[in-house]
């Protein structure tokens, strides 16, 4: 006669917890904040269920002009954990963090990659203008490259920093950090096998690319592509027939085999330079933001399998 009493009450409790849960689970989640989308989406790997990210700077959206607004300030001072690149890549956040009066951590996510300096200007020439050329909107104070996310190598060693970042603010859920941890370490080491295969495929002397941005210093390092930046190439004026004649040249000379885009920015004048030298735009690279949610490059790995892509397609086509 007891079990009667006993299993409808525990049957009772049981639907009262299934209907709790959902909003207990809620209120737990780790308000995090990382500065820009890349980060953001490392950290919603490493965390899945247990962290709420935000993203100070959006997908498609430029970190380095960044101009931080109140609610910024405000959704950091809520945050329980935040991340941020480092390598004078985001020269605001220190300021913010600090106006914010958030007291927390702040995970340093490049911490202890290999780093590069950051190319030569090659463009004298737009510098004597003081025309501003490719990339050099906001981060020519450091002599270092801080686009170190675009080595893979690299990105092991940035989940690994924001892993620990969350397991000193989750200790409890360590395993499940950890678990998720390694399968995407395991998917980052995936593709920097196949990455590697598919440069290795294509013949050193068609390594030779243009792109309007230097922000790929690191993956061409690590699969052996020569990116060159356009001599006389200006964000900030229309190319003459001068500059445009001086790029066409330095294609022809330096043997380039294909042209990329950058992601957000004109391509009008390499459109015209393709037309001039026959050399083939290659298509878009992702840089500095990923793409929209639901498109081609909204998470790190699609963003860093859509670069590969493009590039071996691109240098393999000419
Ligand atoms: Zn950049």
């Amino acid at each position: 006669m007891k079990r009667m009493f006993t299993t409808p009450f525990a049957w009772v409790l049981g639907l009262t917890l299934c209907l709790m849960a959902p909003i207990t689970l809620a209120q737990q989640k780790l308000p995090v904040v990382a500065s820009f989308s890349i980060l953001a989406d490392m950290v919603r790997e490493v965390g899945g269920d247990l962290v709420e990210v935000t993203s100070l700077v959006g997908p498609n959206a430029d970190a380095h002009g960044f101009e931080p607004t109140p609610s910024d300030a405000k959704r950091l001072a809520q945050a329980k954990l935040v991340v941020v690149n480092g390598l004078n890549f985001e020269g605001w956040t220190n300021r913010l963090i600090k106006s914010s009066g958030y007291k927390g951590e702040v995970v340093i996510a490049s911490k202890g990659v290999k780093t590069i300096p950051l190319p030569p200007r090659s463009n004298k020439d737009s510098a004597q203008h003081g025309h501003n050329h490719g990339h050099s909107h906001g981060h020519n104070h450091g002599d270092i490259d801080p686009h170190a996310w675009q080595s893979l190598d690299n990105a092991n060693i940035y989940v690994k920093n924001i892993t620990a970042g969350l397991l000193r603010a989750l200790p409890a859920q360590s395993e499940q950090i950890k678990a998720r941890e390694q399968a995407y370490l395991k998917r980052l080491d995936e593709m920097n096998m196949n990455a590697r295969a598919a440069f290795a495929a294509i013949p050193t002397e068609k390594r030779r690319a243009i792109t309007s941005h230097d922000a790929f210093g690191y993956l061409a390092r690590a699969y052996g592509i020569q990116f060159f930046s356009p001599q006389g190439w200006s964000t900030d004026r229309e190319a003459s027939a001068a500059d445009v004649a001086r790029i066409n040249r330095q294609i022809r000379d330096q043997k380039i085999t294909a042209l990329f885009v950058e992601q957000s920015s004109d391509s009008r004048l390499l459109e015209r330079i393709a037309k001039d030298t026959g050399v083939k735009i290659g298509g878009t690279l992702y840089s500095d933001a990923l793409s929209a949610p639901g498109t081609e490059a909204d998470t790190y790995l699609k963003m860093y399998a859509y670069n590969v892509d493009t590039l071996v397609k691109g240098l393999q086509q000419n």
